[in-house]
């Protein structure tokens, strides 16, 4: 437009050379109005072009932001630390920092419960409670300013967050921060009335031991989170030994705490029975565990990560409610009602235990000396004094108790005189050969004759053949379980087993 207006002015000039004198001055005025249209035109143009520019400007600024910031939680993302990172290490190589990571714990429940976009809300305000907490923290890297408060907290995605702390002054000053942090921020959130916990998880990899690439802290210090979450007693600080851990079985360790509550657990039952009688004097049950891809599992696979992660107790819980459940029932229908349930050594370390079994045989009308709860005579071995005092307890209670896997561990006698333990069990592993070995016939005759010296029963395990059994009749001990009398089975289907075996046993010769 503005050119067609310079074009028509510029073709004036000529004609206004050829007019008459008194045409000149509207010509002139007229050529004057164009020239001055077009000069504004251009103005506006230019005014046009400076009004986009800066828009874009302001878009790319906004882009920059959301580019370095989390778009949930307005804190500075990875890719800002990393920009941090790359400035701050080139001017202090020589110093050491630590990577914090910090997870949020149980927030898929959260999602779940209140919906994505609530939760996003609590996210945010989670990540500014711990930001908060930080405000003394100077040693952290401080990203910016807002409203005069130092951001340090680092929003790497998800329910991870990240602070970067310079640890030269302090060497365990991560540490400290860790503690303080899970300890302090995570107060229940009300939500519509409703009060949200959660809990925070810390990860810990120092600088420039355990890497100097971003990534590679990262990874160590998620490694470490997960073994200081699921295992018991480790440290939130990275070490080597870590790395020996297969993905698969920290997976596993996540999944054996959901499978109390979704009710993958199962318990299998094998009955013990008078030898010569043929009388079934109690049933002792083992937990299997249904794993939806992994199939059935037997307790070796995966007890002793459930001791190392703090899952045995919520386990044994778990098999206790339901061996009393089925200790009431089997007196309800007048069948041999005796349980023996295998509990850790760890269950012994917790207060509630003895209050927990109260609580049980007051809900089932059950007689404490109905169940039998055997410990592993090795884990027994240098136990706490805790854990001798709860067994104290238990048998004050009248639970009865054995010493499972008898002969396996260092027990001194003077050891087992402590205990108030009614019953030792010989391990399978002396029992299945003792017709075909004399070394574990004499240590099975010699664990016979002390228990007997010391009024305890003795029940052999792991007893498959007939020739074993009237071996061990022979030698005095009339108690035994194993695969010649059943297999274990399904814990549901005990009474109709007892019921069957009972009959079995009248139509005998
Ligand atoms: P344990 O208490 O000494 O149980 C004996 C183990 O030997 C059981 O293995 C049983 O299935 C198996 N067994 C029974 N009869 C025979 C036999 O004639 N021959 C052979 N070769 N084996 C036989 P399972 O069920 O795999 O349990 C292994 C161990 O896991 C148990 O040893 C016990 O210490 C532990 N365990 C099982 N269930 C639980 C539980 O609910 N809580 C705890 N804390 N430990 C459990
Ligand atoms: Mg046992
Ligand atoms: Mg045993």
């Amino acid at each position: 437009m503005s050119y067609r207006l310079l074009f028509i002015a510029v073709l004036s000039l000529p004609l206004a050379a050829q007019t008459t004198t008194s045409e000149l001055p509207v010509l002139s005025l007229l050529t004057g109005l164009l020239l001055l249209s077009f000069i504004y035109l251009i103005k506006l143009k230019f005014d046009i072009y400076k009004l986009q520019k800066s828009q874009k400007n302001n878009n790319s600024g906004q882009l920059g932001f959301y580019s370095l910031h989390d778009d949930i939680s307005g804190f500075p993302n990875k890719f800002f630390l990393q920009q941090q990172l790359d400035e701050l290490l080139k001017r202090a190589p020589q110093q050491t920092f630590s990577l914090l990571l910090i997870k949020i714990s149980q927030f898929e429940q959260i999602n779940q419960l209140l919906g994505h976009s609530n939760s996003n809300l609590i996210l945010a305000q989670i990540a500014q409670r711990i930001n908060d907490q930080l405000k003394d923290t100077a040693e952290a890297l401080t990203f910016e300013f807002r409203q005069q408060v130092p951001i340090r907290l680092c929003h790497l995605g998800g329910v991870d967050f990240a602070i970067w702390l310079d640890t030269t002054e302090q060497q365990h000053l991560a540490e400290y921060v860790a503690d303080d942090l899970e300890k302090n921020v995570p107060e229940p959130m009300i939500v519509h009335g409703c009060a949200i916990e959660y809990q925070l998880h810390s990860g810990i990899a120092n600088y420039p031991e355990h890497g100097t690439l971003l990534s590679e802290l990262s990874e160590r210090a998620y490694l470490a989170l997960q073994h200081h979450s699921w295992l018991q007693g480790q440290s939130q600080v990275f070490n080597p030994g870590m790395l020996n851990y297969s993905s698969d079985k920290l997976t596993l360790m996540a999944e054996l705490r959901q499978a109390i509550s979704d009710n993958q657990l199962a318990l299998y039952v094998q009955p013990q029975v008078d030898m010569q009688s043929r009388q079934v004097l109690a049933g002792e049950v083992f937990v299997r565990w249904r794993h939806p891809r992994r199939g059935l599992m037997t307790p070796s696979s995966f007890l002793a990560l459930a001791e190392q992660t703090g899952v045995i107790y919520p386990l044994t819980q778990w098999v206790l409610r339901e061996a009393v459940a089925m200790i009431a029932t089997l007196e309800k229908a007048r069948l041999v009602s005796k349980i023996a349930v295998n509990i850790s050594s760890k269950d012994l370390l917790q207060d509630e235990l003895v209050e927990s079994l109260e609580f049980l045989f007051d809900k089932h009308k059950v007689k404490p000396a109905q169940l039998m709860l055997e410990i592993k005579e090795g884990a027994l071995a240098g136990a706490a004094d805790k854990a001798l005092s709860t067994i104290q307890r238990l048998h004050r209670m009248g639970v009865e108790l054995a010493l499972d896997d008898f002969g396996t561990g260092l027990s001194s006698l003077a050891h087992l005189r402590r205990l108030p333990v009614q019953y030792v069990k010989v391990d399978c592993s002396f029992i299945n050969d003792l017709h075909k070995s004399d070394m574990h016939s004499a240590i099975t005759g010699a664990i016979i004759d002390m228990a007997r010296n010391l009024e305890l029963g003795v029940i052999a395990e792991g007893v498959e053949e007939v020739e074993v059994e009237q071996k061990l009749l022979r030698m005095g001990c009339h108690r035994g379980q194993g695969f010649l009398y059943s297999r274990p089975f399904e814990l549901s289907g005990f009474a109709v087993w007892l019921k069957q075996w009972q009959q079995s046993q009248t139509k005998a010769p």
